[in-house]
């Protein structure tokens, strides 16, 4: 049975990475990239060179933003092509290029690619998908190559939300823990020696026991109810400050500390102090 084509637009680290998934899932692969050189080490490996953005019938675009994807394609008609582009950009952004695609006859399909390019098409490795369900089905089996296809809804701006709502958690809460390391380093502590604490708080905040604080925080939000007789908001702001002195008399730097304790402030001055550490959500929500 043969396998359909797939056309990699865009050959940065991920865009390669994809294109070796496919070739090794056993798909024909075409590749283009705005710099053709990035394409001969694919075609050594059995790509076939394609002769623009657009040739070939499912294109899938790793690019650093979408108005790459607007150079690449240019002018060029997309009647009956699939788009898949796994690009980072705003939600805004996706929707406007849905818009732009079907102007030019073709489908867009959005993701966000949950992984780094050593782990595309790795056991672990998923993408986020949006847009029409049974465009993105029809093509599930050639995807899946990249890794699991998760798909989030028909709306094209979801893959991103997804993916940054991720990202968020991820760089923020990496960034914390660099500034844990620095505390420690400033200690005299090396690293390894805070580490399985750091561990054991990254697993229990997602799990179900008494520090399963995603769960609680999710279930708090949905209710709009967020009890603080054990741990009041207003303690937990002053707990706050003192860690931020801490890394100040530190001689550290307190940037992102000192926006969270702003932060913490401003919910305890709208007068929720009483409240539990989830009322800080009703801040962010009016900024
Ligand atoms: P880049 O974000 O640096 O993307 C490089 C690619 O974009 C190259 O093919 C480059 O072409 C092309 N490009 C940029 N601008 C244009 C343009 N105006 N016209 C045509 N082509 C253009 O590298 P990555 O491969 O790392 O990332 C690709 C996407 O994947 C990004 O959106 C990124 O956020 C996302 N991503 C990356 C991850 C990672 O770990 N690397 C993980 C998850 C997602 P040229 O070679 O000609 O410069």
């Amino acid at each position: 049975e043969g396998m359909s084509e797939v056309t990699v637009v865009g050959l940065g680290p991920m865009g390669s990475a994809m294109a070796v998934a496919f070739l090794a899932a056993g798909h024909e692969v075409a590749v283009w990239n705005r710099t053709a050189s990035k394409a001969d080490a694919l075609v050594d490996k059995g790509a076939r060179r394609a002769g623009s953005a657009a040739d070939g019938d499912l294109l899938v675009v790793s690019q650093t933003d979408y108005p790459a994807m607007y150079d690449s394609f240019g002018e060029a008609r997309l009647d009956g092509k699939v788009v898949v582009n796994l690009s980072s950009g705003t939600p805004e952004e996706l929707r406007a290029a849905a818009g732009w695609v079907a102007g030019r006859g073709g489908t867009l399909v959005t993701g966000g690619v949950m992984v780094p390019p050593p782990a595309i098409g790795q056991p672990g490795a998923y993408t986020f998908y949006s847009g029409p369900e049974d465009v993105l089905d029809r093509h599930a089996a050639t995807l899946k190559a990249l890794g699991q296809v998760t798909y989030v809804g028909a709306d094209q701006g979801l893959a991103m939300t997804y993916y940054q709502a991720q990202l968020l958690m991820f760089w923020s809460s990496l960034t914390s823990f660099m500034h844990a390391l620095a505390l420690m380093r400033r200690s005299g502590v090396p690293a390894r020696d805070f580490l399985p604490f750091a561990g054991e708080l990254f697993t229990s905040m997602g799990g179900d026991g008494p520090m399963g604080y995603a769960k609680i925080l999710a279930e708090e939000a949905e209710a709009g109810v967020y009890p603080g007789e054990l741990n009041s908001l207003h303690m937990q702001a002053v707990g706050l400050g003192h860690a931020v002195d801490a890394l100040a008399e530190a001689g550290l730097e307190t940037t992102v500390p000192q926006a969270l304790r702003r932060l913490f402030e401003r919910a305890d001055a709208e007068g929720r102090g009483d409240e539990g550490l989830g009322t800080v959500i009703e801040s962010i929500m009016k900024p």
